[in-house]
């Protein structure tokens, strides 16, 4: 081995180092978490350029979420001097937006296509709705949506869906209309990302061909998750699927395609993944190499065991081990708690604990089953003024504020995406009626256009006053024509009024706080087609190819150019606007909140979001019956076992300590419900668990009295069940009775801005730890981080 590659490949066990030093054929790796799949993934991809058996324009690999794509990119760049920016690297979406880009004419789709996200999706399903009449109590807009997007997944249009019943004709009529209001405007949603790409792969020999003597290596992350349409993708590109040209002699498969997936981690059936695309990978790319990788790098074998005995209990597994060699490492920590808020307040409490020790914010991850949660966790964490952020639910990007900015900038790109027009046509309310936009509607639907080129079909005060919003929206393209994105950005939140508007309004302030940091997420965007682009100058080729004098640069075949988008019988160049890439990475943002990124905050997050994601530390919360196992799946058999691999997915993220938590009341969409302990605490280890509940805990169901009465009793709880925290202190914190600094004293009136004048009941801590409990008559009794809170004293 030359010395470059010992380097890459130092890390690494021999299991893994075999996977990495495959020959150039297909593979399969099946291992269970943690046991480094992903990073057998990235290295392999540097040891295939760094011994010069592909060019980054031959390589395609697909990663869960953008996140972990931009990581990829990013080791790969530390990794080897070569330019990344060639490499097809992303999520399936991602990487089909690139190519829909590319060919948006083959495609049938404007170049300015816009993508709708899952509210959009759901209301531009509405408005088809309204249009023609259509009863959403007999087809709910919800189930629609669930419809299409199952259809599309399967790769069905709707002349392809059997029709056995007058409901599925109903619904496959309204299926119809949809993609008819879709391709007028101009938009797309994610599955049809996904199935228009493959169509035009299918449809069209040059280009299908092209890609596939491209794409020398595929590799595919969590391919456990992989639905029927992507699978038939992924073989269309490695040129053995049905429609390639396998059977013209003179055509060679050259894709060689690389899976790694673990089973036991298949959290995505109910959206369609197969876990039988592993076996219909095996049997149909006659797969010589099956790799299992048994040694766990992540966790000790506490919380190892508990993942193992849990996931036992399932019985449809294709079968793995795996070891660790770390030892025990900590118990496996249990809490019951009397309400989820009181839930909250105990992992408050331990979460002080931990960072005091010295762990950061961003190692702490708690995880849930159901993004309705959060809330109360979320609120613990403000009033205890400890950063956190949340992944999934509702983004930054599906912020009712950001999306009405986002809906202006789409219309300079595509003024018929009709989902956008109506957004921003009457916010900031211009006195354009319901009515007016009823009879534009009509209008559009009569001469089968879009709702901007309707406006000129329309008279009198509506017309001119619809009229005057497109024309100024045309201006504001014209203004901002070659202006830099975070320009253009800040152009239009003024222009558009809505700054104003959110300034306006009292309760508008985190809006406009918001809407300023679109500005700067403007302004640090780098879109992944680009990475790399402006890093400092590394020696390449035009086309790509690296210059350095690597004993793998030389063997290289510099004679077979590797454009980025080399088209033919299309002309070239024409690249995406800034502002479009922009644009699809808003809709496509999967949850990484790049707004907050690099803050050191606690992470927030489903556990369906954790899944290839690791932490120092994790609570896991909620296990109850009802919950987790969720209610909607418990009933069947299959159900219950997708339930229990997302247990063992949560388990998994952690690499130090684990705390599993229950309650015995939690309020849920309004009422009170009494969830006995979940199951899955039957199915762990006793040996590896400790409970941490003190046995009479002292405090009521209603939360409050915990964090006013109770820290005593808390503290008591910890001493008896000596817990050992001193693991991740440098040094460990000595209980310090130094004066405190802030001044307050208990009995003392203070004023907060939000919650106005109340009295401080207890103080707690010192310096960046101070906190105050203070008794607010309009607001009950709060905790308040002293280091965050303002509180002025009241004479
Ligand atoms: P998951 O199933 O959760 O996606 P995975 O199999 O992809 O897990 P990785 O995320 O690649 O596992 O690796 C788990 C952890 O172990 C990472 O922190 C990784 O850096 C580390 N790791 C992997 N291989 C080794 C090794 N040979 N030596 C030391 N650490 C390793
Ligand atoms: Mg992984």
């Amino acid at each position: 081995q030359s010395p470059p590659d010992d380097l890459l490949l130092q890390h690494l066990n021999p299991e893994q180092r075999a996977a990495v030093t495959l020959p150039a054929e297909h593979a399969l790796i099946l291992a269970g978490a943690g046991s480094g799949k992903t990073r057998v993934l990235t290295t392999r991809i540097a040891w295939l350029l760094q011994t010069g058996q592909v060019t980054p324009g031959g390589v395609l690999a697909v990663t869960f979420t953008n996140k972990a794509a931009k990581e990829m990119m990013t080791r790969l760049s530390s990794m080897l001097p070569v330019n990344v920016r060639g490499m097809w690297i992303g999520t399936f979406h991602g990487l089909c937006n690139r190519f829909l880009r590319a060919h948006f004419k083959l495609a049938n789709l404007p170049q300015s296509f816009q993508i709708l996200d899952t509210q959009d999706q759901l209301s531009s399903i509405k408005r088809l709705y309204k249009q023609f009449g259509i009863d959403d109590e007999r087809f709910p807009p919800k189930q629609m949506q669930w419809f299409i997007g199952g259809c599309k997944e399967d790769g069905l249009r709707p002349n392809m869906v059997e029709v056995r019943d007058e409901e599925t004709r109903k619904k496959v009529e309204i299926y119809q209309l949809y993609e008819d209001q879709c391709q007028r405007e101009g938009v797309v949603d994610f599955g049809e990302l996904m199935l228009r790409s493959y169509e035009v792969l299918r449809d069209n020999d040059p280009i299908r061909e092209h890609y596939q003597r491209r794409f020398r290596h595929i590799l595919i992350d969590e391919f456990q998750d992989t639905n029927k349409l992507q699978y038939a993708w992924i073989k269309m590109l490695a040129g053995t699927g049905a429609h390639s040209t396998a059977d013209d002699a003179s055509f060679n498969p050259t894709g060689c395609v690389l899976a790694v997936g673990d089973d036991d981690q298949s959290i995505y059936a109910f959206r369609g993944a197969r876990v039988g695309n592993m076996a219909d990978f095996v049997r149909e790319f006659k797969v010589k190499h099956q790799i299992k990788l048994e040694e766990n790098f992540r966790s000790g074998s506490n919380i190892l065991d508990s993942a193992n005995e849990l996931i036992s209990y399932n019985t449809k597994r294709l079968g793995k081990n795996l070891r660790t060699a770390q030892g025990p490492g900590e118990p496996v920590r249990v809490f019951e708690a009397t309400s989820d808020f009181a839930e909250a307040q105990w992992m408050v409490e331990e979460m002080r604990q931990l960072v005091r020790e010295g762990m950061e914010r961003k190692e702490v991850a708690v995880l849930y089953r159901s993004n309705a949660q959060s809330r109360v966790i979320e609120t613990a964490l403000f009033n205890a003024g400890i950063p956190y952020k949340v992944y999934g639910g509702l983004r930054f990007f599906e912020r009712a504020e950001i999306k009405n900015a986002l809906a202006y900038l789409r219309l300079l790109e595509n003024p018929r995406d009709d989902t956008s027009f109506l957004r921003a046509v009457n916010f900031p309310p211009r006195g354009i009626g319901l009515r007016s936009l009823e009879q534009l509607q009509d209008v559009a639907r009569a001469s089968g256009c879009s709702l901007s080129d309707a406006v000129s079909g329309l008279g009198g005060k509506a017309g001119a006053n619809i009229g005057a919003f497109l024309a100024g929206i045309d201006v504001l393209r014209e203004q901002t024509s070659g202006m830099k994105l975070s320009e253009i950005v800040e152009r239009v939140l003024e222009h558009s009024g809505l700054i104003q508007h959110y300034k306006a309004d009292r309760e508008g302030a985190d809006r406009v706080e918001n809407l300023e940091e679109l500005v700067n997420a403007a302004e640090s965007f780098v879109s992944l087609e680009n990475f790399g682009r402006d890093a400092a100058a590394l020696p390449v080729d035009e086309q790509g190819h690296a210059l350095t004098q690597s004993p793998a640069s030389q063997g290289l075949d510099l004679s077979q150019p590797v454009l980025d988008e080399p088209v033919p019988d299309l002309e070239t160049g024409e690249t995406q606007s800034p502002l479009a890439a922009f644009l699809s990475h808003a809709a496509l943002e999967a949850g990484d909140n790049q707004a907050q990124a690099g803050q050191d905050a606690i992470q927030l997050m489903t556990v369906h979001s954790s899944k290839g994601l690791e932490f120092d530390c994790v609570f896991i919360t909620g296990i109850e019956e009802g919950l987790f196992p969720h209610e909607n799946s418990m009933s069947d058999r299959d159900g219950l076992e997708e339930e229990r691999r997302l247990m063992y997915v949560a388990i998994t993220r952690a690499r130090k300590r684990l705390y599993l938590s229950h309650s015995q009341t939690r309020m849920l969409h309004g009422q009170t419900r009494y969830n006995p302990k979940s199951r899955f605490f039957d199915e762990l280890p006793e040996a590896a668990l400790k409970w941490i509940t003190p046995k009479h805990q002292g405090f009521r169901a209603d939360g409050a009295t915990y964090s006013g009465a109770n820290s005593q009793g808390y503290t008591g709880a910890r001493g008896q069940f000596d817990i050992n925290y001193s693991k991740f202190a440098a040094a460990p914190a000595p209980i310090q009775k130094a004066a405190p600094a802030h001044g307050l004293r208990a009995g003392m009136k203070v004023f907060h801005a939000k919650f106005g004048e109340g009295t401080v009941q207890t103080l707690e801590g010192t310096g960046d730890d101070a906190r105050a409990q203070i008794n607010f008559p309009r607001h009950g009794v709060k905790w308040l981080a002293l280091s965050v809170a303002k509180l002025t004293p009241v004479p």
